[in-house]
This record gives C-alpha cells, structure tokens and sequence, in this order.
C-alpha cells in the first residue's frame, strides 16, 4: 500500500491493471493458424485394397472409393469378400506390412510437417496403419477401426459418421483455417469444408465431377497450393 498523501499508484493497483492491459492486447492479438489435413490412401501411401488383391489374386478386392461413392456399401462388399474366400486379418496385414509409402511421399510429408501441423484423415483401420505410419514418421492419424474375432474380420466401425468433415469442422472451431488435399469421393466433403479444398492425383472423373477444387499431380505442386493457400488465409 502507498503512504498517505503519496502520489504513486499503489502497488496492488499497477499490477492489476498491467495485467488487464496485457490480457486486452493479448485479445487484440489472436491470430488464426493454418492446419493442414490429408487423405492417406492414393495421397501418402498405394490403395491398400488393390495391393491385397494383387497379393490374393481376389480381383473383386480392387474397387475402391475411387469407384464407389458410397463408403458403406464399399465396405460391406469387401467384407462379403473377405468371408467369401477366408482371408484373415493377419493375411491382409502381410500384405500391407511389405507397401512402402508412394514415392518422394515421406520427404514431402517431412517438408509439410516442418512448415505447419499436419493431421492424416484416413478411412483405413487402426489394424492396417501402422506399418505405414511408420514409414511415414508417425504422423497423426484419425481412422476407422475393425471388429475382429479369431483373426476374421467380422465388421467395420466408423470412428463418427462422415469424421473426414467432422475433423475439419471441430479444427475450424479450434480457429484453425483448414487446408485440406485428397484424391477421392471420401475426401469430398472434407474439401468442401475446408477453407482450401485441394485434389491430389484424382481420377479425371472426380476433378470433372468436380471441377470447383485446385487439382495438382505432383508433390511439388501440392506443397506450392498449400503454401500458396496459408499466405491467403493466415
Ligand atoms: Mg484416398
């Protein structure tokens, strides 16, 4: 406390108010921060799927979400097939433990990784990542996950309806602008609601279907739409 009859501010008083004045211009100051979230498959890593037909031989195993729009009915026919031909959980993870990642795609992820946060939005399982993740330096990962009972695959379990867009949605709650990249129907709606909707190697009938979204073909050129999108938005 001051003396009677000071002039100087009490101490209490000064250091209220600095800290008043300090947490206003700390308000003034929030600034949004640019996050980066991409599709795994066709993106990072092959098509998993087609990398277990080839290694089966089962061909039906092919289509993937580049062909069938609609994820759940993809997935109860690849579960029909499972069953049909007996293939087992550790037989598809034989397979998925000798993919490496596509090429140049763990360089461009370091690059990605080193400039701003990056989080992976997959409709893989849990069961399947890890070999990849791995290759891939362990990056973040949200995905699905199997129902698995003596080695057979007997269901799937989205970890939310439509996570891709939710992820976004809860990253932009978060104040985070949001760029998103993907190759495919199941990455559509996280494109759509991010703030920059990117598509990375796409079938021609996808960038026709949707021609309102950036198409690049390289890595160079998504890290130069990426970077080209955080000065617009950051
Ligand atoms: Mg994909």
């Amino acid at each position: 406390m001051s003396e009677p009859g000071s002039t100087r501010a009490p101490v209490f008083y000064v250091r209220v108010t600095s800290r008043l004045f300090h947490a206003a211009s700390l308000r003034k100051t929030v600034l949004k921060q640019t996050v980066i979230t991409l599709d795994l498959e066709g993106v990072l890593v092959p098509e998993i799927w087609i990398a277990v037909a080839e290694a089966t031989g089962i061909d039906e195993l092919r289509r993937t979400t580049r062909d069938e729009p609609d994820y759940d009915v993809l997935m109860r026919y690849r579960l029909g097939l499972l069953e049909e031909h007996g293939l087992k959980l550790s037989a598809i993870q034989k397979v998925i433990g000798s993919l490496a990642p596509l090429p140049g795609a763990r360089a461009f992820l370091d690059d990605l990784r080193a400039r701003t946060q990056v989080l992976i939005l997959s409709d893989t399982f849990l069961q399947f990542a890890n070999p990849l993740m791995q290759q891939l330096g362990w990056p973040t990962l949200f995905c699905n996950h199997l129902e698995i009972v003596d080695d057979k695959v007997i269901n799937y379990h989205l970890r939310q309806p439509d996570q891709k867009r939710e992820s976004v949605l809860a990253l932009k709650r978060l104040n985070y602008a949001v760029i998103s990249a993907g190759d495919s129907y199941n990455d559509i709606t996280m494109l759509a609601e991010a703030d920059r909707g990117i598509l990375f190697c796409a079938p021609n009938k996808v960038k026709e279907e949707f021609p309102k979204f950036q198409a690049v073909e390289a890595y160079e050129d998504l890290l130069d739409a990426i970077d080209s999108g955080m000065r617009q938005l950051g």
